[in-house]
């Protein structure tokens, strides 16, 4: 693993460091903590996205000509160094951006293509994902969302779950069953969905932080066109399970996060005394603060190992499969930590919102067992039974 960067990178560092301090504002870091909760702070970040992008700071992965930047590894993984640690908010659009998005530059048409990205890009549309159903989740092959030819139109029926900002969405990606007779990994189609359309309802989901950020979606006999369908007919499979992201530093973030919070635990601990002794001058406090430091910096060494292997050529999936579940235990064990040592007004609060909100880490986006079965066929070579 070769980690040194050559000048054109860290010039490019230096642009972005450069801009971040003359245009990031607080309002807008804090707008990230607020925004399920509050219609202000989600249009500032709306806002936020836009001007990004007008810059040529957003989308690092995506090609120029649909609104991105076309950047290379070593750029994008400066940039999610560079945009982690001044906190920059995640774009609103980040599933769209990760996974709908290389999507449709693959299977899509030239019009959706023209149409959809730019517009994801600068937040103008809130882009959600539909996958998960009340009995598909995990074994989302599943899915009984049901999508039935009606002339040049298909008639949609069934129930999305757990969807990230289902309830703002413009549009979704959506995956519905077109041929009920096949296989069940056979017969689903992926559309893109105009949320405006009739027949379609969300409802907020409100989660234990007191979060609004994903809804259920309720489809009635909805009318999409037949132009909706992303890739093959029946072939949704396919779209949802080859289509890599172009974002290849992505698991960056994962270690980079972990640290500044690992260093804001220790600032708040910094000022916590118990029995005249500093908390940080404790045996037992110490412990745990150096088993997550050395937690932390495995987590490190594995997501290098993802991005290596994405500069070189190699298996990325398989380490960044491993990466998301150690990021998942830390992200909890830190979370679980910090609001042993702090309490509930720890930071204000902080800590017991986000002790509440960690629990999501080894859900979303594959739960850490399902990235185990990953872990041990693709890394171990086990047998799946
Ligand atoms: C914050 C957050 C955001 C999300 N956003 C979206 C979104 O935008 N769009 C969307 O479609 N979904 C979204 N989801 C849903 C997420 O993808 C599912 O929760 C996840 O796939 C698990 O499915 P499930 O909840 O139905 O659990 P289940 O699949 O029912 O699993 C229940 C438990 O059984 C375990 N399990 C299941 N199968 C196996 C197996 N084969 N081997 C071992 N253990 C197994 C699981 O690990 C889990 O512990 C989101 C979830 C969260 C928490």
């Amino acid at each position: 693993m070769d980690f040194s960067y050559p000048p054109e990178t860290e010039r490019f560092r230096t642009e972005l460091r450069t801009w971040l301090a003359a245009n990031l504002s607080g309002k807008v870091i804090e707008s990230s903590a607020r925004r399920g909760t509050d219609d202000a702070a989600f249009e500032t970040l709306r806002t936020w996205d836009a001007t990004m992008a007008d810059a040529g700071w957003a989308a690092m992965a995506l090609p120029a000509e649909y609104g991105g930047r076309g950047a290379g590894v070593l750029e994008q993984l400066v940039y999610v160094e560079e945009t982690t640690r001044t906190r920059v908010p995640l774009p609103l659009n980040i599933i769209g951006l990760n996974n709908i998005a290389p999507a449709i530059l693959h299977y899509g048409t030239e019009e959706q293509k023209s149409g959809l990205l730019r517009r994801m890009i600068r937040a103008d549309d809130i882009w959600c994902q539909g996958m998960s159903e009340p009995d598909a989740g995990s074994d989302l092959a599943s899915l009984r969302t049901k999508a039935v030819r009606a002339g040049d139109d298909y008639i949609i029926s069934g129930q999305k779950i757990w969807t990230s900002l289902g309830h703002r969405a413009d549009w979704c990606q959506l995956y519905a069953r077109t041929d009920p007779q096949a296989p069940k990994h056979c017969g689903i189609t992926c559309f893109l969905v105009d949320m405006s359309s009739p027949g379609i309802e969300t409802k907020p989901l409100v989660t234990l932080n007191g979060d609004a950020d994903f809804a259920e979606i309720f489809f009635d006999e909805a009318r999409v066109p037949a132009a909706a369908i992303l890739g093959p007919l029946d072939g949704g499979w396919q779209v949802a399970t080859t289509t890599l992201s172009h974002e290849r530093a992505g698991a960056a973030r994962l270690y980079v996060e972990q640290q500044i919070l690992l260093e804001e635990l220790i600032a708040d601990l910094a000022a916590v005394e118990e029995n005249g002794r500093r908390a940080l001058d404790d045996p037992v406090v110490l412990g745990r603060l150096g088993k997550l430091s050395v937690r932390i910096t495995y987590l490190e060494i594995l997501c290098r190992r993802a991005v290596s292997a994405a500069a070189h050529g190699g298996d990325e999936l398989r380490t960044a499969s491993l990466a998301k579940t150690v990021w998942g235990e830390v992200g909890q064990e830190l979370a679980d930590t910090a609001y042993d040592l702090l309490g509930d007004g720890g930071g204000n609060g902080r800590w017991a919102r986000h002790r509440l909100a960690a629990r999501s880490l080894t859900i979303a986006g594959g739960t850490t067992q399902i990235n185990k079965n990953v872990t041990a066929g693709r890394m171990l070579g086990l047998p799946r039974s």
